[in-house]
């Protein structure tokens, strides 16, 4: 089982990640129709496309520097509310990775607790005001219970957690954002950006599982 990985895995892993977000863009852009103004999918692509371009041509020299770089790309791509809200938890993500040429589930718990409260600063939502918090939260807290297990264990139990928070945004009346004026009609559906953050989850979690077994010495 996956432990860890080098810091070219972990650029490997947001390549993975970029691919398939942009490959899904419809489905968020579906989600993002029903309780808002349609745009989610386009923007996401639109940021990861630039993330995607980042990746490839840069060189980086610790984990700040590649998170950085990634909420950068999306912070100056995406637009619309979602850009600073995505952008803002790679960028505050990387408060406490300086340097670092490992991602483990130590440092993955730091990436989503430090990008939450970048989040949250920015943003202002709390949990149950139907975003992307009410799955990024609950994320970070399992991440810091599963800080000491491998990786491949961490992200899994993060991925049940974040799928459940998805779930519960459905219950939700959106009070945040466009889809605030679709009141009791949001209703029934899951927030875009709640969705997006499921699946960016999910597919840093299918690319660990893809990627080679490090040496335990290198973990
Ligand atoms: P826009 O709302 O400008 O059309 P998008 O459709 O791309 O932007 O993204 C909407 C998503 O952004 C929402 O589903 C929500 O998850 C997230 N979002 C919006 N405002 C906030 C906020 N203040 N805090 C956290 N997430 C937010
Ligand atoms: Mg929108």
């Amino acid at each position: 089982m996956k432990s860890a990985l080098t810091l070219d895995e972990t650029r490997q892993m947001f390549l993975y990640v970029a691919k398939n977000i942009i490959a899904i863009q419809d489905l968020l852009g579906e989600a993002d129709r029903a309780i808002g103004d349609g745009d989610h999918g386009v923007g996401m692509a639109r940021g990861f496309e630039a993330v995607e371009a980042k990746l490839n041509s840069g060189s980086f020299n610790g984990l700040d520097e590649l998170f950085k770089v990634i909420g950068i790309s999306l912070l100056t791509t995406m637009g619309g509310a979602s850009g600073a809200i995505f952008g803002t938890w790679f960028r505050g993500g990387s408060k406490n990775l300086a340097a670092q040429m490992i991602f483990d589930s130590e440092h993955l718990a730091w990436f989503l607790n430090d990008g939450l409260q970048a989040v949250q600063e920015r943003g202002k939502a709390k949990v149950g005001d139907k975003t992307m918090v009410d799955v990024l939260a609950p994320a970070a807290a399992v991440a810091i219970e599963m800080a000491n297990q491998p990786l491949e264990t961490s992200l899994n139990q993060i991925l049940v957690a974040a799928e459940k928070g998805m779930e519960s945004t459905k219950q939700m009346v959106a009070t945040l954002g466009r889809a605030k004026s679709l009141g009791e009609r949001s209703l029934g559906h899951p927030d875009p950006g709640a969705v997006s953050t499921c699946y960016i989850l999910k597919f840093m979690r299918d690319a660990v599982i893809q990627a080679e077994l490090i040496p335990p010495d290198r973990a």
